[in-house]
């Protein structure tokens, strides 16, 4: 752990050498998280608009596709015109790699590499301005819970990772006053809980995060602790309760990718405000169809990220006082789809039918369905339940699946290695 002031100025000297623009757009991110919502929907058009007009000039890719579908980014008038760009995919992106880099002589990029759950790793090049921005974006965030990003915290992220590269990402970590847990060895978790007390924040895999809380026990003292941010996963309802319960602050949510930048973030009223001043999110059949308006150097237009999602249309003002568009619900992956004897149902059936059992009965369960063959379906579940919560959950299945899913329940062993992202839905047909 480094003396505050010691952290604070490594922190700015390391953004003026590796990111000279954070401070500039943090400013504004600051500025605009009071303007009005016409005006932050003015600014969230002209930067459109300006990303289309360059990927028409240097981007091969989107200069035929605009050219294919007549669209001509120059006579945009407002956001609704976007409608008649196709979408585009993350096969897109791995075929067209380098036909959709721009060709334009960036000062500074730098390089991202992402693998989604299908498994095939994304490539390109982050413009600074980009990688800048969505820093600014996420410090931005951190500013609404009393957080700067160079209080003390602990990540939670699963890489194993071999002994010298381990040795290098401490040393990286401990300049940006950073703890990082690897594994839940026995060794590393004492490492850990001996760290907790003085952490100001926590972050990383939602899962993981829940099973330090179960871990935790009660007599710590977390009176330091500002923040504990879930991302990457959904949050269950289960996973907010025992968070609470061990360090006494709610869970928040911050959801975002690496090719979509930072989407949204969970203000203290607990509500996802989206970033308007950089993304443009549509929803579309109920998935998220993501234009990232920084991506200069890799333009992202109407790229279906494929999480299904609902944006909030009640037009209720948020507490917290900021006019950004809420997000109801960001509800897993899209695609994924659990097999009947006659029918297919996508995979998110499972998440309502445990949401269902949430807010009727108050049930907060951990689960996993898995399905090795078509008309059988296995659900997991971490807690030991009672006859009642299974009649209730039979019930709340056979809603949704009749007799078309034969269901087995069993309960879920599996401690969660770390390694990996959580998923809800295996399947294995
Ligand atoms: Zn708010």
């Amino acid at each position: 752990m480094l003396p505050n002031y010691l952290a604070r100025i490594l922190f700015w000297t390391g953004a003026r050498l590796r990111n000279p623009s954070l401070y500039d757009r943090y400013r504004l991110l600051k500025q605009s998280e009071s303007w009005p919502l016409e005006r932050l929907l003015d600014y969230q058009f002209q930067a459109c608009r300006a990303l289309l007009v360059f990927a028409q000039c240097y981007s091969p890719f989107y200069r035929g596709r605009f050219r294919e579908a007549g669209f001509e980014p120059g006579r945009m008038n407002s956001l609704e015109d976007l409608k008649g760009i196709p979408l585009t995919g993350k096969q897109d992106l791995l075929k067209y790699n380098s036909d959709v880099h721009t060709q334009y002589p960036f000062r500074r990029t730098f390089r991202s590499d992402t693998s989604g759950t299908t498994g095939e790793v994304l490539s390109f090049r982050k413009n600074e301005a980009w990688d800048s921005a969505n820093r600014a974006a996420l410090m931005r965030g951190y500013s609404w819970h009393g957080v700067r990003p160079w209080d003390y915290n602990i990540y939670f992220w699963g890489y194993d990772l071999a002994p010298r590269r381990r040795l290098r990402t401490r040393l990286l970590d401990s300049l940006q006053n950073r703890y990082r847990i690897f594994s839940y060895s026995e060794k590393d978790w004492q490492k850990v809980r001996a760290r907790l007390p003085r952490a100001v924040f926590l972050h990383g895999y939602s899962s993981m995060i829940y099973e330090t809380a179960k871990r935790v026990g009660v007599s710590a003292d977390f009176s330091r602790l500002k923040l504990v941010k879930g991302t990457s996963e959904q949050i269950l309802p289960v996973y907010r309760k025992e968070v609470e319960q061990a360090f006494g602050r709610p869970m928040r949510s911050e959801y975002g990718a690496a090719e979509a930048g930072l989407i949204a973030f969970e203000c203290p009223a607990g509500n996802l405000h989206l970033q308007l001043e950089g993304v443009v999110v549509e929803e579309e059949e109920g998935e998220i169809v993501l234009t990232n308006l920084l991506s200069h150097s890799f333009p992202i237009i109407r790229y279906r990220l494929g999480d299904h999602i609902t944006l909030d249309r009640s037009g209720a003002a948020c507490s917290c006082g900021m006019a950004h568009t809420m997000l109801e619900e960001v509800a897993g992956r899209a695609g994924e789809m659990i097999v009947g004897k006659t029918r297919r149902y996508p995979a998110l059936v499972l998440y309502n039918i445990f949401k269902n059992l949430y807010f009727r009965a108050g049930e907060v369960l951990s689960y996993q369905g898995i399905q090795t063959e078509p008309g059988r379906l296995t659900i997991a579940i971490e807690q030991e339940l009672t006859a009642d919560q299974h009649r209730r959950l039979r019930a709340e299945c056979a809603k949704y699946f009749r007799q078309d899913v034969s269901i087995e329940f069993c309960r879920l062993e599996e401690r969660h290695d770390g390694r990996a992202k959580r998923r809800y839905f295996i399947s294995k047909i």
